[in-house]
């Protein structure tokens, strides 16, 4: 008996991967992806380390829709908005009015980047990059500019920071924390990378806040928290992200900080999943690669009718700043233990153990790096 398709809305890692890999345990069912924009299968994380390479945005789409499409053996929809979600009637609702029946949904919505409220007339002119069309306006942006101020020296501030000073910009970054990564490295790792970033000319305006952005002529001029003023040609934001919830959120589906789903990926309603970076997983919001890729195996597989919970192992992420090799694993916010720390010029190591001296987490900066994956065995697991 042939079935309503399943139906993916969002064309990111997580609607790819979970339909790559339903495909390869269900040839028969059919699946459509919904996507707002141009349902190009690409690289995310390339997008900070892409400028300094000279990639454009159309070297770094791996495949378009199409293509896409002929591979997987599916439908996309691209440029298609899914504006509400009808649980009892099996359906969603395109922005034009149209209504498409599903089987099982499966919401891989993404995340939009946090914007901070800052006053004046050059707020409009402030950009993130969070996907290809961002990375396109970026560079667009920058044709003959020279200066650029981040705000934000988290993980994809630093990494945007290090692409665009090795691409021969003058970069600046602002940031309310004392240390770049301040939420992902203990104090001593957080100075090191600043060290090594200031050393390929990064300027880390620390522990200071942007209020206002006014435009300038050509230019912006930011006004910080403690009086000083920055002029600036091109001004972005990587403060973070906030998991896409709203559209869940009026379908009657539970929503925390993401998507709230169990370990089978599922809402309150059984037919509906959730994944990625929109989805929060038992209480988990985790946006990255690896995440995703346990998750879309997971799903996959209870799509083609074997149940199965997510497992995540150790996950450590590699901070693209090649001035600074970087590899962290934070430890649960909730695990109790300390830092111990190991500085030479070379690199730090930093070892988050309990009172027993079980290693909980990791942050390897420099040399160390090389330890990451022998360390990576000696974590536990995300979530057995
Ligand atoms: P997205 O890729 O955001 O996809 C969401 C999709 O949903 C989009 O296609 C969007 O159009 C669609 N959509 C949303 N709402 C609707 C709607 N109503 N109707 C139809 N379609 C809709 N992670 C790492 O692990 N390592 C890294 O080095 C790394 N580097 C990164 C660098 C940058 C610059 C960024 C921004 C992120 C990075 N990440 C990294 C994070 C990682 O890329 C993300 O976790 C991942 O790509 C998220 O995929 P996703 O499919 O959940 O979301």
């Amino acid at each position: 008996m042939s079935r309503q398709p399943v139906v993916i809305i969002g064309s990111g890692l997580a609607g790819y991967t979970v339909a790559r890999e339903f495909r390869k345990l269900d040839a028969e069912t059919s699946i459509q992806i919904i996507s707002a924009d141009h349902g190009g299968f690409y690289s995310k994380p390339m997008l900070s380390n892409a400028l300094a390479t000279g990639k454009t945005p159309l070297s770094i789409l791996n495949a378009n829709a199409e293509k896409m499409a002929e591979q997987l053996k599916m439908t996309i929809r691209s440029h298609s908005r899914v504006t509400a979600i009808d649980p009892s009637g099996k359906s969603v609702t395109l922005r034009d009015g149209e209504k498409l029946p599903y089987s099982q949904l499966i919401l891989a919505l993404g995340a939009d980047p946090v914007r901070l409220p800052l006053e004046g007339d050059g707020v409009d002119a402030i950009l993130s990059v969070n996907d290809l069309d961002d990375y396109h306006q970026l560079c667009t942006a920058l044709q003959g500019k020279k200066d650029v101020t981040i705000l934000g020296a988290g993980l994809i501030g630093c990494e945007f920071a290090n692409d665009l000073a090795v691409a021969g910009y003058r970069v600046r970054v602002i940031d309310i924390s004392a240390r770049p990564l301040g939420r992902l490295l203990p104090q001593a790792g957080g100075a090191f990378l600043q060290h090594r970033l200031e050393a390929i000319g990064i300027v880390f305006h620390m522990g200071a806040a942007t209020q206002r952005v006014e435009r300038i002529h050509e230019s912006l001029r930011l006004t910080l928290d403690n009086g000083e003023i920055i002029q600036t040609d091109v001004l972005l934001s990587a403060i973070g992200l906030r998991p896409r919830t709203a559209l869940a959120e009026a379908a009657g589906i539970k929503v925390n900080r993401g998507v709230a789903v169990s370990r089978s990926l599922q809402t309150r309603y059984s037919d509906i999943y959730a994944l990625g970076d929109c989805a929060e997983v038992e209480g988990r919001v985790l946006p990255f690669v690896m995440p995703i890729m346990h998750a879309a195996r997971g799903l996959a597989a209870t799509l083609a009718r074997t149940p199965t919970l997510v497992r995540y192992p150790a996950m450590p992420v590699v901070v693209k700043t090649p001035a600074c090799a970087t590899v962290v694993s934070p430890p649960d916010p909730n695990a109790q233990g300390e830092w111990l720390i190991e500085e030479s010029e070379s690199g730090v190591k930093a070892l988050f153990q309990s009172a027993e001296g079980k290693l909980l987490g990791y942050a390897l900066l420099g040399t160390v790096t090389k330890e990451k994956n022998l360390l990576a065995t000696q974590l536990p697991a995300v979530m057995e």
